[in-house]
């Protein structure tokens, strides 16, 4: 499940980021409205949260923008909990839901658990390849149905191999998707969760689905 969070409060950010990469998200951060703009239409998210008090382009305005440009992502606003005009601008900016601030973590994570269940229920989302099945919102992969145990992690790295199937993804891809910006991305230690990973995924099995492209990252697919 990947997440896009624009926020520009810093340590708030990191917070926020560091609770939900723990729950086994992928969380992208964005520090000012144009960033989070750009991001949220570039990239593909399961969900967003917006700050409505932005540099550059306020919450709202991003909002508004990625509905005229027909991006169906949840969002979830963040507004002062005192300005009661924030919740209902943003709500007919197309949010579709709202946290007043401050806010507790827990308090979050359900909300975001409610908005992606509910967007979810409207496209099935378990992401499938061969006998390998993942689905992102409960959390559960299984290997003919057999089911797998994965730290927050491993689930993450395994998550957006599936959701680029018969693509390679290279290790900057999954450190930015998987890890913060205070991680040396120079160590080895992709390459340890993806020997982990395959340990538990395509041990004794006819088709290895994990595959090294050389130089480059990882693929997930029927063939190499
Ligand atoms: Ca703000």
């Amino acid at each position: 499940m990947r997440i896009l969070l624009v926020e520009d409060e810093k340590r708030l950010s990191y917070v926020v980021k560091k609770g939900l990469t723990e729950e086994g998200y992928a969380v992208d951060q964005a520090f000012d409205g144009a960033e989070g703009f750009y991001l949220a239409k570039s990239e593909t998210y399961d969900l967003i949260i917006l700050d409505v008090i932005l540099p550059q382009v306020n919450g709202i305005k991003v909002c508004l923008e990625l509905r005229k440009k027909k991006i169906p992502t949840p969002i979830l606003m963040l507004t002062a909990r005192t300005r009661v005009e924030d919740r209902v601008t943003g709500l007919d900016a197309g949010a579709d839901d709202y946290l007043g601030k401050p806010f507790a973590f827990a308090e979050l994570k359900s909300r975001i658990q409610a908005l992606l269940r509910r967007s979810h229920k409207q496209s099935q989302t378990i992401l499938t390849i061969d006998d390998l099945a993942v689905d992102p919102l409960k959390h559960v992969a299984t290997r003919a149905k057999k089911v797998i145990t994965l730290t927050p992690k491993e689930f993450a790295i395994l998550e957006l191999l599936l959701r680029h199937k018969n693509e390679v993804v290279t290790r900057t891809q999954i450190i930015e998707h998987t890890w913060d910006y205070n991680f040396d991305s120079l160590s080895n230690v992709v390459d340890v969760f993806i020997t982990t990973l395959r340990r538990k995924i395509d041990k004794e099995v006819k088709h290895k689905l994990i595959h090294t492209v050389h130089g480059v990252g990882y693929k997930i697919s029927l063939s190499k």
